[in-house]
């Protein structure tokens, strides 16, 4: 558990744009865009990580993602989005408190690159996918001692 910036803007203590709220969970515009619309969802519950995040802000998560991920794209006419999600310093997390990005993705236009000359000054989202391989002898071992934890 922490106090974190978004702790802080959650209170009120600081501000933001904020397009969403209800008892469980805000949503305010990025302050670094990645892309047009860029927005961050986050429980009020001040979870550092996913794993510690309880099943019922989770859930409160879960149930206005698609609504608000929905708002903006009709708004930005992003014609696709990516919901990303970072854990810790090693999968890119800054912020230490628990939140979802929603990104705007325009086909046929550089991420960030929209009329407004802000969104002209960077490479926007850039995603570098390299899969390895899973025998099924592995996917075997491996889901069995994840399933006993569930
Ligand atoms: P992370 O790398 O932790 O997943 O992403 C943190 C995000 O929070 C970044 O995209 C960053 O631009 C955003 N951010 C950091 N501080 C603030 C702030 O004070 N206000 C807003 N609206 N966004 C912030």
């Amino acid at each position: 558990m922490t106090d974190s910036i978004f702790s802080k803007i959650i209170r009120g203590e600081i501000d933001s744009h904020k397009i969403y709220e209800d008892d469980f969970v805000i949503a305010i515009l990025d302050i670094g865009p990645l892309s047009e619309g860029h927005a961050l969802v986050i429980p009020k519950e001040p979870a550092v990580t996913i794993d510690e995040l309880s099943d019922e802000h989770a859930a409160a998560v879960g149930r206005v993602l698609p609504r608000i991920t929905r708002a903006i794209k009709k708004v930005t006419g992003a014609t696709a989005i990516n919901i990303l999600q970072n854990n810790g310093s090693d999968a890119g997390q800054v912020v230490e408190h628990v939140h979802f990005h929603i990104i705007p993705r325009f086909k046929d236009r550089g991420e960030n690159v929209q009329g407004s000359p802000s969104f002209k000054n960077g490479p926007g989202l850039e995603l570098n996918w390299n899969p390895g391989t899973l025998t099924p002898e592995e996917a075997l071992e491996l889901g069995k001692h994840i399933k006993r934890l569930l």
